[in-house]
């Protein structure tokens, strides 16, 4: 299991396009790209390009659980709202599909920068494992 920490992880090479990514989405503050080792059909992976939304300081925002605060309301909310539209842009919209956020060691969390994942194109299952 992957320890919490606000090192620079993967994610920033790909925000920074240092690394290849396939980016699905971008806007100035969320990228969405697929994820490497895709769970379902469509496995898309949503990230704030700041870790830290209001000060834009890189270690910050490494786990929902203990780091987001009052000030990071709004880009919480433009990422559940922008998995919606890169749903939509999936055509995942008439069957429906998931949204998973795994926050620390017991939640499965291996990359320590708050991503958001949606699976669709299949059926899934709950409760999960
Ligand atoms: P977590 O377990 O932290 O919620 O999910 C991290 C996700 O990031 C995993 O599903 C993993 O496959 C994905 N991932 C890890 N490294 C890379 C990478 O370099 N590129 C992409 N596209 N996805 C990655």
């Amino acid at each position: 299991l992957a320890v919490p920490s606000d090192s620079p992880t993967i994610f920033d090479k790909i925000i920074n396009k240092e690394i290849p990514a396939n980016i699905v989405y971008e806007d100035d503050k969320v990228l969405a790209f697929r994820d490497i080792n895709p769970q379902a059909p469509v496995h898309i992976l949503l990230i704030p390009k700041v870790r830290d939304g209001l000060t834009g300081l890189s270690k910050v925002f490494c786990l929902l659980s203990e780091r987001a605060e009052e000030k990071h309301r709004e880009i919480l909310g433009q990422l559940l709202y922008t998995a919606k539209l890169v749903a939509k842009q999936e055509g995942l919209l008439e069957n429906g599909f998931r949204l998973v956020i795994n926050d620390g060691p017991s939640g499965c969390q291996s990359v320590y920068h708050l991503h958001l994942h949606l699976l669709g194109g299949r059926q899934m299952n709950w409760p999960p494992g």
